[in-house]
């Protein structure tokens, strides 16, 4: 059996705080002298009801995780290990999701978090041989003013280089926010060549799947699962060429499906789309980039032919330069043709 960490893979949907090693977050709130919540230190993963007293309970311990992030060196270590941690399990592409807002009062204002987290993406780049790009996202629960203000701010940074902003995205409890209010801020983020990368159809089914494709215009949604409760909107994110970033191990904690078996994976690749496993926040789920390519050929039974074009869309649906993708595209056929790396 070929072995998983080896496959070439893009990994396109895991947030910074939620990256996080819990061994770091527990050396971190140690450091800064806060007392955290036991459930982010014992072993199980998250698990909670998908409704909003679930999502509170996520956003609690969330926000408690992020609380220990305070200064320049903190952010630093953060990119820095998750690029490490995604290069041992055959990452070669991380575009990794940032709020710069939560970190900007520590560091003199979303500008300078921003570029922290860019400067560390290009140096962890250079050492772990992971193409690291960053997506800026803004948050539902905040003004769509402030999601226009950290488009500018991203558009400024736009590029395919490593350290390089590729995308714009929307974040946190789908239940909250305007759709169509944040769709200003996409349009800035779009006309400098950035991704639409927001999150939709994970807690909320084809209704909210359908808001988020009419007004902010994806090239991938976070999560888009329950578009496969409805055969017709499959099919528009399919022809329109939207990627969907399946997060399997999230979608269970988050009580979105009561098993990893009935995340419908099958089914969206089966209906053509394009999927690209993702780990959301491990700091809370418990499992890897890995572990959501394990699932697939564990409880989906995806042959190893199979789990080849799900690395293969996620290279696809990354917005990493043309060579390191066709040097990934490579990668995976030399993974299945058994050829070991050097
Ligand atoms: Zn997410």
């Amino acid at each position: 059996m070929r072995d998983l960490d080896l496959l070439p893979k893009a990994h396109l949907h895991l947030h910074f705080t939620g990256s996080m090693r819990v061994s770091t977050l527990a050396d971190l709130a140690q450091r800064h002298g806060i007392r955290l919540p036991s459930a982010l230190l014992d072993d199980d993963p998250l698990h909670v009801p998908a409704d909003e007293r679930g999502w509170f309970r996520f956003q609690r311990l969330y926000d408690a995780a992020r609380a220990c992030v305070r200064g320049e060196q903190d952010m630093r270590r953060i990119v820095a290990e998750a690029v490490a941690d995604d290069a041992a399990e055959g990452s070669g592409r991380l575009e990794l999701q940032v709020d710069p807002t939560s970190y900007a009062p520590f560091v003199g204002g979303i500008t300078p978090a921003l570029e922290i987290v860019l400067d560390e993406a290009r140096a962890a780049s250079a050492r772990s041989g992971v193409d690291v790009g960053i997506v800026v996202a803004a948050s539902r629960m905040r003004h769509p003013l402030e999601a226009r203000t950290l488009a500018r701010l991203a558009a400024r940074h736009a590029g395919d280089g490593p350290g390089e902003v590729v995308g714009f995205g929307l974040s946190n409890d789908e239940r909250r926010g305007e759709t169509g209010a944040f769709a200003p801020a996409f349009a800035i983020a779009r006309r400098a060549g950035l991704a639409s990368v927001p999150h939709g159809g994970e807690l909320l089914g084809p209704a909210h799947v359908e808001d988020v494709v009419g007004h902010l215009h994806p090239d991938r949604l976070g999560h888009g699962v329950r578009s496969a409760e409805d055969p017709h909107l499959l099919e528009r994110v399919v022809d329109e060429g939207i990627a969907l970033e399946v997060c399997p191990a999230s979608n269970v904690s988050l009580g979105v499906y009561p098993s990893a078996a009935d995340v419908p994976l099958r089914a969206l690749v089966d209906a053509g789309a394009q999927v690209a496993l993702g780990a959301d926040d491990p700091l809370l789920f418990r499992s890897r980039l890995t572990a959501q390519y394990e699932t697939a050929r564990t409880v989906h039974h995806f042959t190893d032919h199979e789990l080849a074009d799900l690395a293969r869309a996620s290279i696809r649906a990354s917005r990493a330069a043309d060579t390191v993708r066709a040097r990934l595209l490579a990668g995976v056929d030399d993974w299945l043709a058994g050829v070991r790396p050097v």
